[in-house]
């Protein structure tokens, strides 16, 4: 059953979406839209819902719950615990928490949600049945575990001087930069690991974990396979060429963790007595994992758009993609 919440809703397939055709972010476009790439980078859409947040949260983890980069130089289990106990709390806080709040819950009801279709139960394509512990596993075990891993050997890394630093006291305007910089980094390198994911092999053996769960929520954002983990936290090892800091890698590694978690929420939005108080879930992706062959990588880039892949979330886009008519 859908509940329309607005308008916007008469668009058949979906119980809620934004406007269409979908826009994209206009960063960086030919020709140049400095105005309004300013506009959407200091919008509630980008900066006050994962830049500031993620920057926020990357603080919080570097002065609170970090030890001292000099105890990191040998590899001893006091501090790898620490960074493996940390961002096991962060993760069942932020993923849970936006679980029971949207789908246990169900605090806004059907508010600004893609589709009413419910998180698979009783269901054997997922561990135990059951489609939250299913995601829950390959988030915690594998996604988490991987997750502290990389920050573990970039801290032991940086520790012993391993790798090209950039400091705040020396260069404060590249330090800040960076943090603006690594979505638009993280959003390109999603779309060519995904596309790579979506070849024949590594789709049946690795991607089809992720691609199960075509109702989403948030523990599904990093329910991958290992090696898909692999891969999409690949995107850090710029990283190890790009003069950056343990607190760039901290921020990388949550924005690839908490975003993905975030955008898989299912909502457009959080709802709080009626008022709009953060973005959420991001229409572009929900469109592959119900389409399947679109919309690659984030909106940040707009390689989709570039490659014929882009879908816009029009009938039409639906079906120029399912005629195979790259020519968009
Ligand atoms: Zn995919
Ligand atoms: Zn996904």
């Amino acid at each position: 059953m859908t509940t329309p919440t607005d308008e916007r809703t008469s668009y058949a397939p979906w119980n809620w979406h934004p406007p269409l055709p979908l826009e994209g972010a206009p960063v960086l476009v030919f020709p140049p839209r400095p105005l309004k790439a300013l506009r959407w980078l200091l919008s509630v859409g980008f900066l006050w819902s994962f830049l500031a947040p993620y920057t926020a949260t990357a603080l919080l983890t570097w002065f609170l719950l970090q030890q001292p980069l000099a105890d990191c130089a040998v590899l001893a289990p006091g501090w790898i615990l620490v960074v493996l106990g940390r961002n096991l709390a962060l993760m069942l806080v932020i993923a849970g928490g936006l679980h029971l709040y949207l789908h246990r819950w169900r605090r806004q009801g059907s508010t600004h949600r893609y589709e009413t279709r419910e998180l698979g139960r009783n269901d054997p394509r997922f561990l135990g049945r059951d489609q939250v512990i299913d995601n829950m596993a390959w988030s915690l075990v594998s996604g988490v575990v991987l997750w502290s891993a990389i920050e573990v050997l970039f801290l032991h890394a940086y520790a012993n001087g391993a790798l090209p630093v950039l400091a705040w006291s020396t260069h404060p305007i590249w330090f800040a930069a960076l943090f603006l910089a690594i979505p638009f980094w993280q959003s390109a390198h999603f779309f060519v690991i995904h596309r790579l994911l979506h070849g024949r092999a590594l789709y049946r053996w690795v991607h089809a974990v992720h691609h199960r769960n075509v109702a989403i929520g948030p523990w599904s954002g990093i329910s991958m396979h290992p090696v898909e983990h692999l891969l999409y936290f690949s995107s850090v090892a710029i990283h190890l060429v790009l003069p950056s800091s343990p607190l760039h890698v901290i921020f990388h590694m949550q924005f690839l963790v908490f975003g993905a978690v975030q955008s898989h929420c299912g909502f457009a939005d959080l709802v709080v007595r009626g008022r709009r108080t953060l973005a959420l879930g991001d229409f572009f992706h929900q469109l592959h994992h119900r389409y399947f062959n679109c919309n690659y990588g984030a909106d940040y880039v707009q390689l989709d758009r570039w490659s014929g892949s882009f879908h816009d979330g029009t009938a039409e886009a639906t079906r120029r993609l399912a005629r195979g008519n790259r020519g968009d």
